[in-house]
């Protein structure tokens, strides 16, 4: 250690990831863009997934497609964000690809690239319930789509898209990603050609594609958790990819204070630091283990999962995590280390946090 909590990204479970997730799609003639987000875009992690078979990385923030064509100028990137107007520049400078639904952001993307001298891709995102991002209706999604191909010289119609399960909790099912293809069909009898893609959605599809049930016509998916994380599947939704490691990313963070402790503070109970009312329930004098890192870098410490089972995690402030560590096997000491796998939220936030080490192992 450094002085530094570490976070250690076991790259070779990565690219493994990567090749399964390739491979599984691509039995069902499914592509697949990797969506980097969660970890930042990091190259030395994308280059898992460009070598590990994804036709593209995606995400959310320009500033990471940047960083990733500076890397390496020949890796095909996906803005998987609606675009801002304010940052079309960037957009067609560093994303070869965006997922658009304003007609007005997509004519000022023509009017940009053919200034620059440069052409740009789109994929229209259609909302079949979710409630995000899309066009709802229909007959508007389907002009629009006609309006891209036939009057934007400088427009490439990728094809189209859904976002499912991220703000309505909707579950992609064979009926609504059906409708999606039937869209698809109608727009390429309507412009003569096929669309090279018709997106079904990112991680929460797989279960449905390990069914079958995916219709036919859907081609593409954007997967980020499956690959980098590999918890959701299993916990919330009952299906397991046995083939994917779940151990990509750990925490490593140092024992600043251990002390015998009551369980139940000490005083008259108000608020916590961020003003909320918490239960703290008395179960006697308990041997605590307080750690150098926090909220500031894990998000929330319910998103971690100590290795050691018998630890357990008491809570936490912007940069303390207080550990119950009296049923551990281990004598634990100041200075000792003490080290969690994590769900995507800590994942997100100890990528950005500049005071923790990223160590990638077994590259
Ligand atoms: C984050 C995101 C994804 C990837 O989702 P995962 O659940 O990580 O697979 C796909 N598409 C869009 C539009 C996203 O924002």
């Amino acid at each position: 250690m450094s002085g530094k909590p570490q976070l250690r990204i076991d790259y070779g479970h990565l690219r493994h990831n990567v090749e399964e997730i390739v491979a599984f799609c691509s039995n069902h003639d499914i592509a697949v863009t990797g969506i980097v987000k969660v970890f930042q875009g990091l190259p030395a992690l994308v280059k898992a997934f460009v070598e590990g078979g994804c036709t593209s990385v995606g995400s959310s923030r320009i500033s990471q497609l940047k960083r990733i064509r500076e890397w390496d100028d020949t890796v095909k990137t996906m803005l998987i964000r609606i675009p801002m107007l304010s940052e079309l520049e960037a957009v067609i400078a560093h994303a070869d690809i965006s997922l658009n639904s304003e007609w007005s952001t997509i004519e000022n993307l023509n009017t940009l690239c053919k200034k620059n001298g440069t052409t740009h891709a789109v994929v229209l995102m259609f909302d079949l319930g979710d409630l995000r991002e899309g066009f709802i209706d229909e007959g508007a999604f389907i002009e629009a789509a006609i309006r891209i191909e036939e009057r934007l010289e400088y427009i490439d119609l990728a094809g189209i898209g859904t976002n499912i399960g991220c703000y309505g909790s909707i579950k992609p099912t064979a009926a609504n990603l059906t409708r999606l293809a039937d869209l698809a069909r109608q727009i390429e009898a309507r412009i003569g050609r096929q669309l090279e893609i018709v997106s079904g959605g990112a991680t929460t599809t797989l279960p449905l594609l390990k069914e079958g049930r995916v219709p036919s016509g859907i081609n593409h998916l954007r997967i980020g958790e499956a690959i980098s994380l590999n918890r959701d599947l299993p916990e919330y939704w009952g299906v397991a990819f046995s083939e994917l490691h779940d151990d990509i990313f750990t925490l490593v963070a140092e024992i600043v204070e251990i002390k015998e402790k009551p369980s139940q503070p000490v005083g008259e109970v108000f608020i916590d630091a961020f003003g909320r009312h918490l239960d703290y329930e008395d179960i006697g004098p308990r041997l605590r283990a307080l750690l150098a890192v926090g909220r500031l870098d894990f998000g929330s410490h319910d998103q971690l999962i100590p290795l050691d089972p018998g630890i357990r995690i008491v809570g936490s402030s912007s940069d303390h995590l207080i550990l119950d560590i009296t049923d551990s096997g281990m004598a634990y000491r100041v200075g000792d280390t003490v080290a969690f796998h994590m769900y995507y939220e800590s994942a997100l936030y100890l990528t950005a946090s500049a005071d923790v080490e990223k160590v990638i192992q077994g590259e």
